[in-house]
């Protein structure tokens, strides 16, 4: 592969404790990877340690770097490692570069020493947290089965306290999927949460912890009870939180809406460039597929570079447009769902076809919900304001007039006196 062929970038989620971990959260489906490595320490050495910020480095077209730290628990490496793959960054970093490391934590080894560590090295940290303390501990156990909400919400404090930059990352499964604005207004007054993430749960009952098979687990979150979770909380973010909290997948919709791409590999046409590197340099196609059949090779054996540009890996990305079946294609509110995730595509469309989301039916009902709000602050965007506008003129309590839009020639819903055309339904 020559270098004008190589893709323009790619992200990496290192593991550098590949699955080990300090609690054993019921849903994880993580932990299970143990067993491609009998016998392992799972603790990533030094040498692979710099030879992949040197490769990751090399492999950048931008001065902005993000190394991007993931488990497993990362933090069981001790402070230690962290301290010298900064050192490796500058040492392999080339003129004008920047770093910006990311990890993601359960957060219960966290104490002053990392946070003093990630204040200064400009960390940000996603804190995984599932809301109040009965939802959050119904899965989020240690490996005695102890809850660990407290550790959890101690962690928060200690990065508030240091000035961490930190999102909580909530996963929404069978405990807390019918609470939803009980976990949202938890994360957003008690935790004061800014950038929040959901995760749906999809969790395959099988032996092989592959992504295999059409089962599910209890633990999962079933497709509407997703579309309510989403939509309820929606419905309070777009009344009164819009550019103060950030939800993600409430800004993915609006860059779809906006006709810019989403930023997430889950909802954008294709996938591919964000792969996962185990503790001993094994590189797989992606962070939910660290399985034999998608391993790409090892970072001692070949570049990351040309690993992240085989034809394998290229192939895995491309498959996420070529394999949609026939109903996504035709779905009206396929531009911002794009059929999600390829993990989550195991069951059939109403015709048979195989290859359609588990999630879809929550996916259709929550896109649809939000299309008037979403093309209002769309063209808020493109006509150069903001977003949170829209919060003025759901006060109005003209949603109605929102969802249903206006005729050209009709008023502006937004009280300008304009007509439609003239002022929110000029562009686009
Ligand atoms: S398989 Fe899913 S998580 Fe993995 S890169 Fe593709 S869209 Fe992203
Ligand atoms: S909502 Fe369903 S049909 Fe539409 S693109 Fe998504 S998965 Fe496919």
């Amino acid at each position: 592969m020559s270098k004008t062929d190589a893709l323009p970038g790619f992200h990496l989620l290192a593991k550098p404790t590949g699955a080990a971990c300090n609690l054993g959260c019921k849903y994880c489906f993580f932990l299970s990877k143990k067993d491609l490595y009998p016998g392992s320490n799972f603790r990533m050495s030094d040498e692979i340690l710099e030879s992949y910020i040197c490769q990751y480095i090399e492999a950048q077209k931008i001065p902005q770097v993000t190394i991007a730290w993931q488990g497993g628990e990362p933090t069981l490496m001790g402070l230690e490692f962290f301290r010298r793959s900064i050192q490796y960054q500058q040492k392999h970093k080339r003129q004008k570069m920047t770093f910006q490391n990311t990890m993601q934590t359960n957060g219960t080894l966290l104490d002053d020493e990392w946070c003093e560590f990630f204040h200064k090295n400009n960390f940000l940290i996603g804190l995984s947290l599932d809301g109040p303390r009965e939802l959050h501990d119904a899965y989020r156990v240690d490996k005695a089965g102890k809850p660990t909400f407290d550790k959890v919400m101690g962690a928060a404090k200690l990065l508030r306290r240091h000035k961490v930059d930190f999102n909580i990352l909530t996963t929404v499964h069978a405990a807390n999927a019918d609470h939803p604005l009980e976990v949202y207004r938890f994360l957003r007054d008690e935790v004061k949460a800014s950038f929040i993430q959901f995760i749906p749960i999809v969790e395959r009952d099988n032996e092989t912890g592959f992504q295999e098979g059409d089962r599910v687990t209890d633990r999962s979150v079933k497709a509407e009870q997703y579309g309510h979770f989403l939509i309820d909380i929606f419905d309070e973010w777009v009344h009164r939180d819009v550019g103060r909290v950030f939800v993600q997948i409430f800004d993915v919709a609006l860059a779809a809406w906006a006709g810019v791409p989403p930023g997430i590999c889950a909802f954008s046409q294709t996938c591919g460039t964000a792969m996962a590197m185990e503790h001993n340099g094994d590189m797989y196609s992606c962070d939910h597929f660290v399985e034999p059949k998608f391993l790409l090779g090892n970072i001692g054996d070949r570049s990351m570079t040309d690993l992240a540009n085989s034809r394998k890996q290229r192939k895995f990305g491309r498959d996420k447009l070529d394999t949609l079946p026939e109903y996504c294609l035709q779905c009206e509110v396929r531009f911002a769902c794009n059929g999600e995730c390829p993990k989550n595509r195991f069951i059939k469309t109403p015709e048979g076809e195989p290859g359609l989301n588990y999630l879809c039916t929550g996916y259709r009902e929550f896109f649809r919900h939000i299309d008037g709000p979403m093309r209002f602050m769309a063209n808020e965007l493109r006509l150069g304001g903001a977003p949170a506008n829209i919060m003025n003129y759901m006060k109005t309590g003209q949603i109605s007039r929102v969802i249903f839009k206006p005729g050209r020639n009709d008023p502006c819903p937004c009280g300008s006196g304009l007509k439609f055309k003239k002022c929110h339904g000029k562009a686009g």
